[in-house]
């Protein structure tokens, strides 16, 4: 159904989802305001703005972000004078070729589909900053700064849907829209709000089980990034996840992943010397925080909670309240170990885009919306929350040297190990089919199911260790008990503590 008249649109948050929903809104010619309890960045270029702006609204600021091919496609395509403001301000664009591991290289043949396999290589400061510039631009999005957004305006017809109408500001003005839009982040206080007012949005979460621990570095004059050798610099050691972020301008990031039940770690890696002594210790990370070559510029930033959560607007077909749209977030939170929060909250502005321009009835927009949202995104949600489950077993397990895990879990983790994870290493095709379902360019399992994926799993099985021997990864890192003792940790507190909590 056409639309009738240009609706205004009032935003909780200018971060990524609401500097998406700017995005997406503003070609259609509707005012679109935004309210940001922030101040906005600091004047100048990207390295201005990484070391002034202050975020207290959204403290993953300054932690590595990485900025899948589904996003960089949804720029390319949609946005493409983003996508140039972009590299003008130093992000990079890392093709799918450049990324490929040595096995597979050498038998690599590029086709076409892979030109949308690039991904964008980007500080979240210098991203957030460009967009920003970019919607600011348009002359019908305005972002008012320094305004904290303390409730909802609503009403309800007797015995009907609530319906949303706009935002009271701390200091009491009331700031109406025909669309309300929450894009208020992880914290967003709008589910609160909503149940005050009679109208629940019934939501999971699920702990992530993890915590972040991200540092930046800058290299120095005159020098590159170290070359790829034979050791990847991310890897996974069940104690420790970890992963070099390269980023715009000469600078990348470290981020470490350490289960919750690592407690004795946790405590120690904000340390900036503990920091250090690990990625010294990480064969793939050790040459890119060499002191030659590159030097920190930032503290440990470390951050907790961190959970995955999916809030049902519209449970069963019924909405919730009426003319509100979560984006972001505020809608779904996801692990972010998978990368995946910024090309969540773009494509569901896009969504939320094509919902309304194909129906003006409030009802039907956020039936459809919740269903265009979940179709999408909730394949790649769900996986995630089962991997997640099985990496808090897999760290809680291995606080024991002695923990024997089941024959089933052994039998999956060959399957993992000797079949899938060699085949695509020594495929290029399956090595492009797990990337597009890891960068979210077709469903996340989809490839794995496929006959031909089985067939080329269980020819790798049936080669052997040893014939395979040189497609297996180095040793990514010492093992707990070396690490720990090289630290000066106690290895066996953490158990003790478990076993007598429990
Ligand atoms: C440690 C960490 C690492 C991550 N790494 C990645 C990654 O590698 N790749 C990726 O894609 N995603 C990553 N994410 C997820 C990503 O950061 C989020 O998904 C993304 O920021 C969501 O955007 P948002 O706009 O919903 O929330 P935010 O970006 O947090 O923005 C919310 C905004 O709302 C404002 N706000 C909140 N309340 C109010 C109020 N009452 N009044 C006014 N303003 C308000 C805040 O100030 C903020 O600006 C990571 C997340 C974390 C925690």
């Amino acid at each position: 159904m056409p639309e009738t008249k240009l609706e205004s649109v009032v935003v909780l948050g200018a971060g990524i989802a609401g500097l998406c929903t700017a995005l997406a809104l503003a070609p259609t010619g509707r005012s679109i305001t935004l309210l940001e309890r922030d101040t906005p960045p600091p004047e100048g270029d990207a390295e201005a703005v990484f070391d002034g702006w202050r975020r207290r609204g959204a403290t993953q600021l300054r932690h590595s972000h990485a900025f899948l091919a589904r996003l960089r496609k949804l720029i390319a395509t949609e946005h493409p004078a983003l996508l140039a403001a972009l590299r003008e301000a130093g992000a990079r664009e890392l093709a799918f070729a450049d990324g490929l591991p040595p096995s597979v290289k050498a038998k690599y043949v590029a086709i076409p589909e892979d030109e949308e396999m690039a991904i964008i290589i980007s500080r979240r400061t210098t991203l957030e900053m460009v967009i920003r510039r970019h919607v600011e631009a348009s002359p019908n999005v305005t972002i008012r700064s320094g305004v904290f957004v303390s409730g909802l305006v609503s009403d309800r017809e007797a015995a009907g849907v609530l319906t949303v109408r706009g935002f009271q500001l701390q200091d009491g003005e009331t700031v109406f829209g025909d669309l309300v839009i929450d894009a208020g982040g992880r914290g967003s206080p709008m589910a609160d709000w909503l149940a005050e007012a009679g109208a629940t949005a019934p939501e999971t979460q699920q702990d992530c089980e993890i915590l972040y621990y991200t540092r930046f570095y800058e290299l120095l004059a005159g020098q590159d990034e170290p070359p790829r050798g034979p050791h990847a610099p991310n890897g996974d050691l069940g104690y420790l996840k970890f992963g070099v972020f390269p980023a715009d301008n000469g600078t990348f990031s470290l981020t470490m992943a350490v289960p919750e039940v690592e407690g004795e770690l946790r405590v120690a890696i904000v340390r900036p010397d503990i920091f250090g002594r690990i990625c010294a210790s990480l064969p793939g990370v050790a040459p890119w925080t060499d002191p030659a070559r590159a030097l920190p510029v930032s503290k440990v930033y470390a951050m907790g909670d961190l959970k995955s959560r999916w809030r049902e607007m519209a449970p069963e077909g019924k909405p919730v309240a009426l003319n509100v749209f979560c984006v972001g977030d505020s809608l779904v939170r996801t692990n972010p170990l998978y990368g995946r929060g910024c090309s969540f909250a773009a494509i569901e502005a896009h969504a939320l885009r094509d919902v309304l321009a194909e129906s003006a009835d409030p009802v039907a927009r956020a039936q459809a919306y919740s269903a265009r949202t979940r179709e999408v995104l909730e394949p790649f949600y769900d996986d995630m929350r089962g991997q997640d489950r099985a990496a808090g077993r897999r760290a809680a397990n291995g606080l024991d040297p002695d923990y024997q895990p089941p024959w089933r879990a052994r039998l999956m983790r060959r399957f993992i190990e000797d079949g899938v994870a060699i085949a695509v290493r020594q495929d290029p095709e399956l090595f492009r089919a797990a990337m597009r379902a890891f960068h979210m360019l077709e469903p996340p399992r989809a490839w794995l199911g496929k006959p031909a994926t089985l067939a080329k799993v269980l020819a790798a099985m049936a080669r052997g260790r040893k014939a395979n021997a040189h497609l297996y990864p180095e040793k990514s890192g010492p093992d707990r008990l070396a690490m720990f003792a090289a630290l000066g940790l106690a290895a066996g507190a953490d158990l003790a503590r478990l076993k007598a909590a429990a």
